[in-house]
């Protein structure tokens, strides 16, 4: 039976500042079942994509994306923030609130021509995943959907996917 992945979700108010709800997820991915629901219903997304590789953002764009990769029989990359990866990379930068911030992707993650699958847990702004996009496109790579748990509708991140294939499994 379908669990509601909204009973998952703890809701924080005034974290990490005040004024702001955030979204927890980690019970959903502490419950067996509700983890792999979740899981299942990207990789039904995925299945009729091609999809060649899976790449994510760190740190909770790897819990959503590994197990979709998985299942699928397919590679995962991580994209990571500053210094973290030991050898060649892309990099993208993208804006937080107060400056910028900046993902790397190691240049042979993606090779031309792949179609790649790109998973976090959460769409805000859609900064992050905009980079992560921008780290795919730079090594050739063909997005050809972006998965999320949680979509924040208010703050439209889907504007800036505007020509990706977008699935959010929640909306708050
Ligand atoms: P964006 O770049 O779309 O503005 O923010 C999304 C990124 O910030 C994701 O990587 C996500 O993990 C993190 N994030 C922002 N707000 C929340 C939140 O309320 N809950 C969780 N779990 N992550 C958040």
């Amino acid at each position: 039976m379908a669990v509601d992945l909204n009973n998952y979700v703890a809701s924080i108010p005034d974290y990490p500042e005040k004024g702001i709800i955030f979204r927890d997820l980690s019970p959903l991915m502490a419950d067996g079942e509700a983890y792999r629901q979740a899981t299942d219903r990207i990789v039904q997304f995925a299945k009729d994509k091609n999809v060649d590789m899976i790449v994510g953002p760190e740190a909770r764009g790897f819990i959503v994306g590994c197990p979709v990769a998985y299942e699928l029989g397919v590679g995962f990359a991580p994209a990571r923030k500053k210094g973290k990866l030991p050898r060649e990379t892309v990099s993208a930068q993208y804006s937080l609130e107060y400056g910028v911030s900046e993902l790397f992707l190691h240049k042979d993650a993606v090779k031309p021509g792949q179609r790649v699958l790109v998973t976090d847990d959460l769409l805000a702004t859609g900064g992050t995943i905009g980079a992560t996009i921008d780290l795919v496109e730079q090594l050739g790579g063909t997005v050809v959907g972006c998965a999320f748990l949680i979509e924040l509708k208010d703050l439209k991140g889907r504007s800036k996917l505007k020509g990706y294939d977008v699935l959010t499994l929640m909306e708050y």
